[in-house]
C-alpha cells in the first residue's frame, strides 16, 4: 500500500483548514449568496493570493452560484512589476482586471516628505476600488483581512484610539452602495504564511511605495506574536471575546440602558460579580500556576497536579 509522504499530508491538512475556516466565516456572517459577483482585490501580497485560491475552492464545491472577478490596482509605484498579477492570473484561468491609476503621484505631490501616505493612499484605492466594483456589476468586494489584522485593528484602536472596535468580516461602505468581506476573518497569519510557500506564489512586495511601515501596528503586531508564543492559546481566546460581547457588563451607554435599569429585572449575562472576584476556568494551554508561584506548563505538569491545580479556584 503506498504511502503519501508525511510534508503531503501536513500540506493537505493546512488546506482543508484554510477551507474550512473560510468556509466558516461564510456562513457565519452569510457573505456569499446564489448569484453573486464577487470582486477579489489582488495586491500580489501572499493574503490575497490565498484568499482568491480558497475562494475558487470553495466555488467548485460550494451549494451556491457565483462568479469571481480578480482585481488588481496598479498604483504605478516605482519597479511595481506589471506583468507578474497578469501572468499570474491567466495561467490559473481566472477572469480579471487591471486597473492602472497613479494614485503614487498625487500621494507624494500631496504629503510631505517623511510624513505618514498610507491613510491618503488607502482612501484613494478604496475610492477607485468600489467605482471598479461598480463598473463591474459586482455585488460584493472581497479583501484579504485575516484574524491577525482584525486582533491588531482591535488593540491599535483600543490603545490609541480609545474605542473597543476591530475590523468587521462583513460591512456596508460608507455611500451605501458596496458590501464588503473579509472571508480569511478566521484565518491565522501564519497559516497564510505557510500556504503562499507551499502554493508558490509569485508576491509581489508591498514596500515598493517607500512608505515606513506604520510603526504601532508593527509594536502591536509583535506583542501578539510574543503572547502566542509564552500563552497559546491566548490569541484564540481573544479573537472568540470578540464574538462574545456582553454589552451589560462593559460601560458603553449607548450599548446598554444602564440608566433605565429597575430592581427586580431579569439576571443578565450570568448576573453581577460585584462583589466576587471573577473566577474564570483554567486552561491548560495557559499553563498552570504552582503554590511557589512557578508555572507549570501542560506538557511538563504531571497529570495529577493539573488535576490538584485545576479543580482550585485561581
Ligand atoms: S504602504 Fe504604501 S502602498 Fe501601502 S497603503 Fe501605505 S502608502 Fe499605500
Amino acid at each position: 500500500m503506498s504511502r503519501k509522504p508525511k510534508h503531503e499530508l501536513e500540506n493537505n491538512k493546512l488546506n482543508k483548514r484554510l477551507r474550512h475556516a473560510v468556509g466558516d466565516a461564510v456562513n457565519d456572517f452569510n457573505m456569499i449568496e446564489n448569484g453573486d459577483k464577487i470582486m477579489v482585490c489582488l495586491s500580489g501580497g501572499k493574503d490575497s493570493y490565498a484568499l482568491l485560491d480558497i475562494l475558487r475552492q470553495l466555488q467548485a464545491s460550494a451549494p451556491v452560484d457565483f462568479d469571481l472577478l480578480a482585481v488588481n490596482l496598479d498604483q504605478k509605484q516605482p519597479g511595481f512589476p506589471e506583468h507578474v498579477l497578469p501572468e499570474y492570473l491567466q495561467s490559473i484561468g481566472v477572469p480579471y482586471k487591471i486597473i492602472e491609476e497613479d494614485t503614487y503621484s498625487v500621494v507624494k505631490r500631496v504629503i510631505g516628505e517623511g510624513k505618514t501616505t498610507c491613510s491618503l493612499c488607502s482612501r484613494l484605492r478604496r475610492g477607485v476600488l468600489y467605482r471598479a466594483a461598480k463598473e463591474s456589476g459586482c455585488t460584493k468586494i472581497a479583501l484579504g483581512h485575516h484574524r491577525d489584522d482584525i486582533l491588531e485593528t482591535l488593540f491599535l484602536n483600543m490603545f490609541y484610539g480609545g474605542k473597543l472596535k476591530a475590523m468587521p468580516p462583513k460591512l456596508v461602505s460608507d455611500n451605501g452602495e458596496h458590501i464588503v468581506i473579509r472571508p480569511l476573518a478566521y484565518v491565522k497569519e501564519k497559516d497564510l504564511a505557510r500556504y503562499a510557500g507551499l502554493k508558490q506564489f509569485p508576491i509581489i512586495p508591498c514596500n515598493l511605495c517607500g512608505s515606513q511601515p506604520n510603526l504601532q501596528r508593527q509594536v502591536i503586531k509583535e506583542m501578539l506574536q510574543d503572547w502566542d508564543k509564552r500563552f497559546p492559546g491566548r490569541i484564540e481566546s481573544m479573537f472568540a471575546a470578540l464574538q462574545n460581547v456582553v454589552p451589560s457588563h462593559l460601560a458603553d451607554t449607548g450599548l446598554f440602558d444602564f440608566a433605565g435599569l429597575q430592581r427586580g429585572q431579569k439576571l443578565k449575562h450570568g448576573g453581577d460579580l460585584a462583589f466576587d472576584k471573577e473566577i474564570l476556568p483554567p486552561r491548560f494551554s495557559d499553563g498552570l500556576r504552582a503554590e511557589n508561584g512557578e508555572t507549570i506548563l501542560p506538557a511538563a505538569a504531571p497529570k495529577k497536579v493539573i488535576n490538584i491545580l485545576a479543580s482550585k479556584p485561581q
